[in-house]
């Protein structure tokens, strides 16, 4: 029963570390960010506007979301969707919103209590969601090196030729850049490096490296 908690910011290398660890560990991973964009995708579709939390949190309680390889919300397979250039742009806004976070925070913990383990990725598990995991990793890494990976994964994700349009290194840094900057200053759950967290820099790592470290840590 291991429950590990890894936050960082966009390109760090969350999401591989956090899917070869839980494997190492024989365990399920919880892309918790896959859960706001799904949110966002949502509220684009509605046409809610992303300062409006009212609406927004009655949407979060009313959708139905499955966040594992794939993302199934409501029923349709959005996994490619949620990483549009139009989720980009509101997700941070639609995740700063206090009744927004409540209901996500609370499906995500019950995610963990229905399992008793787990690899969880975000911003705020280690410091909100889930203060007594086993192991909290703060994963960073150089801010050339994670706009190259956002590229990467944005071009696997739209199956983007390499060079075209959303795709662009420079345009990814300063997107990241701009959404690092919001999670790290807003008020409510801000991207902080927890109490108790051990802070890891995967730049010019390879993921069985980091992997290693972090078992070793257990
Ligand atoms: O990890 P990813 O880049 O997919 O997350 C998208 C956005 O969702 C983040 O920029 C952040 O605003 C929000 N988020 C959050 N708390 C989390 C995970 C993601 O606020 N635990």
């Amino acid at each position: 029963m291991t429950v590990v908690a890894i936050d960082g910011p966009g390109g760090a290398g969350k999401s591989t570390v956090a899917r070869a660890l839980a494997e190492r560990l024989g365990v399920e991973r919880l892309d918790t960010g896959a859960m706001y964009r799904a949110l966002a995708l949502a509220a684009l579709r509605r046409s809610i506007p992303a300062d409006d939390e009212a609406r927004l949190a009655v949407l979060a309680r009313s959708m139905r979301l499955q966040v594992g390889d794939r993302v199934v919300l409501d029923d349709e397979d959005v996994s490619a969707a949620i990483r549009g250039e139009d989720v980009d742009a509101v997700v941070s806004v639609v995740a700063a919103h206090p009744l927004v976070r409540e209901e996500l925070v609370a499906r995500q913990r019950a995610w963990v209590a229905e399992r008793g383990s787990g690899v969880v990725e975000g911003r705020d598990i280690a410091s909100v969601v889930l203060p007594c995991a086993d192991l909290k990793v703060y994963l960073t890494a150089d801010p050339a090196e994670r706009a190259r990976r956002r590229a990467t994964d944005c071009r696997a994700a739209a199956a983007r030729p390499a060079g075209t349009r959303g795709a662009d290194v420079g345009e990814v840094l300063e997107a990241i850049g701009r959404r690092d900057a919001f999670d790290t200053g807003r008020s409510v759950s801000p991207l902080v490096v927890a109490d108790g967290a051990v802070v890891v820099d995967s730049t010019g790592r390879s993921v069985d490296d980091i992997v290693d470290e972090l078992w070793g840590l257990l």
